[in-house]
C-alpha cells in the first residue's frame, strides 16, 4: 500500500506502535563478565557488608589509642599482618604491623603510617604523637550494609557498577532482554569490505553503520547481510532474518526507480510504502512479516543513519532500558536556509560556542558525515535562521 505524505511524529508513533512488542521480552540473567551495558531489571541489594571486616587503609603499626597517651611510646612489635591474613590480637602494650587491607587486630583501634613511625635499636616501634582511636580504620559495613539498596532497577551497567556487583560477590545478574536486530543491505553494486571493488562497484557501508547504530543503542546485532536487487535473494534473506531476530532493518530499495527490490517485495505482503515529510531519510517503509516488524530506510548512507536516528534509535533504546538519547538547545554560528514543509536533519558539529552546520548537504557524503557530531533538528515551518538563534541538536 503506498499512501500519501507524512509527518514525522506520525511515523516515529506508527514505528513505535510497531516496536512495542521488543519491550515485552523476560528478564534474563548474564554473569557479570557480560553485563557490561545491559540495563538491570530488578534492584539489587548489598548480600553482605562492604567492607566485609574492619580493616587497615595505610601501611603501618596497628596500635591502642590508649597505649599512647604519653609521648613518645616506644611499643615492641608483636609481628606482622599481611592483606589476606586471618584476625589476629592485639596485646596489650604492643603495636603489629599491618598492611593496606588486613584485618585490624582485636584490641586494636587505630593504625599510624609507617611513614610517621621508626624503629629503634631494639626493635620496637617510636612513636611520637597521640592518635585518635578510628584512623586510619576502615569499619565494616562503613561503605554499604548487607540488605542495603546496592543499585536500583533501571541501572545502565558501565564499570563503576560492575564494580560494585563483585566486590558484594554477585556472579550474575538479572537484565532487561536486548532486542536482537538483523541487517540487510540491498543493492546490486554493494561489496563488502575486503572484496574486490569491480565497475560501478562500492563498498556496503550502510551494513556496519546500522549494525554499529544498533549495537551502541542496547541491541543484540545477530545477522548483518546485504543482497542484489534480487526480490528471490532478498526473501531467502528475510525469511531467515525473521526467525532470528525481533526487528529487521533493511537500506536501499524503497525510492522511485526501475529495481526497488524492497519496496517491490514488501509491497503485496502488507508492507507500508510513505513518503515522510523530512530531509533526508524522505522515503520510509514499514512491514510486519511473521510477527517481526521491519523499517525500510533510504540507501544512502546519510538518510540511513538519520533514519536510524530519528526512528530506530528512540525505540530501541526503549526497548533496551536506556534513557532516552542525549539533545541540547544550543545557539547556531552561522545563517542557514532549511527547506519548507519538511523537517530537516543537517548534519553538524557541536562547540563551546555553538553548532556549526555543515554546508555540503548530499546524502552520500558519508566521509562527510563522520565529521559531524550531532543532528540540527530543524522543524518543518521553518525555512531560514540566523546565528545567534536557539536550535536542537540530536548528539550523534
Ligand atoms: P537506493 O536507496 O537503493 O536507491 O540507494 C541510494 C544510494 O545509496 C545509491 O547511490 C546507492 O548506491 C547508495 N547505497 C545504497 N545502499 C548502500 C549501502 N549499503 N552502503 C553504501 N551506499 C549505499
Ligand atoms: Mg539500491
Amino acid at each position: 500500500m503506498t499512501s500519501g505524505r507524512r509527518s514525522v511524529e506520525e511515523h516515529e508513533q506508527h514505528v513505535a506502535a510497531l516496536l512495542r512488542p521488543l519491550h515485552e521480552k523476560n528478564t534474563s540473567r548474564v554473569p557479570l563478565a557480560h553485563a557490561l551495558h545491559r540495563t538491570l531489571a530488578e534492584n539489587i541489594d548489598a548480600p553482605i557488608d562492604l567492607p566485609p571486616f574492619r580493616n587497615s587503609q595505610m601501611d603501618g603499626y596497628a596500635v591502642r589509642a590508649d597505649d599512647l597517651s604519653s609521648t613518645p611510646a616506644i611499643l615492641p612489635v608483636q609481628g606482622v599482618l599481611a592483606a589476606g591474613d586471618a584476625v589476629a590480637a592485639l596485646a596489650p602494650g604492643h603495636a603489629l604491623k599491618i598492611m593496606t587491607g588486613a584485618p585490624v587486630p582485636d584490641g586494636a583501634d587505630a593504625v599510624i603510617p609507617v611513614e610517621d613511625t621508626r624503629i629503634d635499636g631494639a626493635g620496637s616501634v617510636v612513636l611520637e604523637r597521640r592518635v585518635t582511636p578510628g584512623t586510619y580504620v576502615r569499619e565494616a559495613g562503613t561503605d554499604v550494609r548487607a540488605g542495603e539498596p546496592l543499585l536500583p532497577a533501571g541501572t545502565v551497567l558501565a564499570a563503576r557498577h560492575i564494580a560494585a556487583l563483585a566486590a558484594v560477590g554477585l556472579t550474575a545478574v538479572p537484565v532487561r532482554p536486548r532486542p536482537r536486530v538483523a541487517i540487510i543491505s540491498t543493492g546490486s553494486e554493494l561489496v563488502t569490505a575486503g572484496g574486490e571493488l569491480g565497475p560501478g562497484q562500492i563498498f556496503n557501508s550502510n551494513g556496519p553503520a546500522l549494525a554499529a547504530s544498533a549495537s551502541a543503542n542496547g541491541a543484540d546485532v545477530v545477522d548483518v547481510d546485504h543482497c542484489h536487487d534480487d526480490p528471490d535473494e532478498f526473501v531467502k534473506m528475510l525469511d531467515h532474518a525473521v526467525k532470528v531476530a525481533d526487528l529487521v532493518l533493511t537500506s536501499g530499495g524503497v525510492s522511485k526507480g526501475d529495481f526497488e527490490v524492497v519496496k517491490d517485495t514488501l509491497g503485496p505482503r502488507g508492507g507500508e510504502f510513505v513518503s515522510v515529510a523530512m530531509q533526508p531519510g524522505g522515503p520510509q517503509g514499514t512491514a510486519v512479516i511473521d510477527g517481526v516488524p521491519i523499517l525500510t530506510f533510504p540507501g544512502n548512507p546519510v538518510s540511513a543513519l538519520v533514519s536510524f536516528e530519528v526512528f530506530a534509535r528512540p525505540a530501541l533504546r526503549a526497548a533496551a532500558g536506556y534513557p532516552p538519547a542525549p539533545s541540547r538547545i544550543v545557539p547556531l554560528t552561522a545563517d542557514l536556509t532549511s527547506v519548507a514543509d519538511r523537517r530537516q536533519f543537517l548534519r553538524g558539529r557541536l562547540d563551546e560556542n555553538g553548532v556549526t552546520p555543515f554546508r555540503g548537504h548530499g546524502s552520500h557524503l558519508v566521509a562527510g558525515l563522520a565529521t559531524a557530531d550531532v543532528l540540527l533538528d530543524i522543524p518543518a515551518d521553518i525555512t531560514s535562521l540566523e546565528a545567534g538563534d536557539l536550535v536542537k541538536v540530536l548528539i550523534l
